[in-house]
């Protein structure tokens, strides 16, 4: 087969069919464990770095292999949010981590944190995340504070970039002038068309959001701010695959779109991950394992399993075949690029943790933006600095746990180097035989795997051979 793609807005479009590129692989009808080993790219992404710190002693071997390059979500509001969605994981943080009514980050820990957040760093690139519960309640003039420090601190010859993630209910011209007059990158919030969005996501009132949410983007797009789409995949919107991937792909016009599975144990408020009682774990199948199972191991709206397998199968083949080349679609473009070989886009697919931490309000800081718990405190801004708190032997230990503590199933499992059992945070079941930390969305991460590996060796083929590169030109 001969790819022939067009180029229109600068991206390179590919009549492919999925039956096309399952047949036209060079690896087509191997066992994915004769793809070459891609353990030495894996291990050069996901370890934290390396580039001896001022606080080392003197290194005398050969120049370092690695930069010093990890992520840090700030939360400037804290868990504080404008909206009170079902899933909601951070919400519930106000009470756990005895937050005040309305936490802010306050002028003295922002200083400190982007000072130190650009010093530990010596990549080319630092990118900022601002996150919440809703970071735009901190108001406008915290960013422009933000964005004012940031121009003194940054070292020359260093690109400073901003993500923030948002719900959209505040966003209007004012904040989108300011936003694409500083290139933010904004991360909106919408779950799908309207029914199934506003199924979750609500005011605190208890009205939906919809209508503002689809507001914000239209004044996002009259200013020209970059944008791409985060949707929870929950249990409602799951049986909806082609409905919410079209939606937001054609009618929202997302070009980049992160699927989030929505998976909320039932004690999370209270216990965090991997403290949870060993009995209370439920074996892989049993009817606990279900959500709306009255002894579920997860609320009601989390997404099935088995659904979240098929939403992954529907519109990876939708993708497939309209939009590859096109559209980027997270849970896709990683499993394209380890099954090149290459490292892992997203931290969940990856064979490590640790080089994602998240800054609280008040400068504390923890190992990863899902484990906000005391149990998982590392140090304060005000204290530590960041690069030692993230190569810490706790940080560490935080990290490599994600690849040591994996069941047997888990080690022998045909897809591991795609999978890498998925968030640790999600590891609430124990294997048939008996072992914890098997990943609740296992057998649906196992049936997408097995269904697109063909197509994914396919396209790993086509790119290899320059035929098909997937980003943007
Ligand atoms: S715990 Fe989950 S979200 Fe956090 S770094 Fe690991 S894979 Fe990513
Ligand atoms: S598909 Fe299941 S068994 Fe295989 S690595 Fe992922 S979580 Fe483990």
């Amino acid at each position: 087969m001969q790819p022939n793609p067009s180029r229109k807005n600068g991206w390179l479009y590919f009549q492919l069919k999925s039956s096309e590129i399952s047949g036209s692989s060079e690896y087509s009808g191997l066992p994915y464990s004769c793809i070459p080993s891609i353990e030495p790219f894996m291990k050069a992404s996901t370890l934290i770095p390396v580039t001896p710190l001022p606080s080392a002693k003197k290194d005398l071997s050969p120049t370092p292999a690695y930069q010093r390059r990890f992520h840090v979500m700030a939360k400037p509001a804290g868990a504080q949010c404008n909206l009170d969605c079902d899933y909601c994981f951070y919400l519930h943080k106000e009470d756990l981590l005895q937050q005040p009514k309305k936490p802010v980050m306050d002028d003295a820990t922002l200083e400190r944190f982007i000072a130190n957040y650009i010093d530990s760093q010596d990549g080319e690139e630092i990118v900022f995340s601002w996150q919440g519960g809703e970071p735009t309640l901190m108001g406008l003039d915290f960013y422009k504070k933000v964005v004012a420090l940031q121009k003194k601190y940054q070292p020359q010859g260093v690109r400073i970039e901003n993500d923030l993630q948002t719900n959209g209910v505040l966003l209007n011209d004012k904040w989108c002038e300011f936003l694409a007059e500083n290139n933010f990158l904004v991360g909106i919030s919408i779950d799908g068309p309207r029914e199934l969005h506003d199924k979750c996501r609500k005011m605190r009132s208890g009205k939906p959001t919809f209508d503002k949410v689809m507001a914000a983007i239209d004044c996002m797009k009259r200013h020209g701010v970059r944008f791409n789409v985060l949707a929870v995949i929950n249990r409602y919107n799951a049986k909806y695959p082609l409905e919410v991937y079209r939606f937001l792909t054609r009618e929202v016009g997302a070009t980049y779109v992160q699927f989030t599975p929505c998976v909320e144990p039932k004690d999370f408020t209270t216990t965090a991950p991997q403290f949870w009682s060993e009995s209370m774990i439920p074996v892989q199948d049993s009817p606990r394992c279900k959500p709306g199972h009255p002894l579920s191991v997860v609320h009601d709206w989390s997404v099935d399993a088995d659904d979240w397998g098929e939403f992954l199968k529907v519109t990876f083949e939708e993708w497939v075949n309209n939009d590859m080349g096109r559209v980027l679609v997270n849970l896709f473009e990683t499993a394209v690029a380890q099954t090149l070989g290459k490292p892992a886009q997203i931290c969940a697919t990856a064979e490590f943790c640790g080089k994602g931490a998240a800054v609280e309000h008040d400068g504390k800081v923890y190992s990863c933006d899902h484990y906000v718990y005391p149990e998982y405190e590392l140090a304060n801004i005000h204290d530590m600095s960041l690069a030692d708190m993230v190569i810490s032997d706790r940080q560490k230990a935080f990290g490599l746990g994600k690849r040591n503590t994996l069941p047997k199933q888990c080690k022998k499992c045909h897809f591991l180097r795609l999978c890498w059992g998925e968030c640790p945070k999600n590891r609430l079941l124990k294997t048939k035989d008996g072992e914890p930390g098997l990943n609740y969305l296992c057998s649906g991460m196992h049936a997408f795997y097995q269904y697109a590996a063909p197509m994914l060796v396919g396209i790993a083929t086509l790119v290899k051979q320059g035929k098909l590169p997937l980003a943007r030109q």
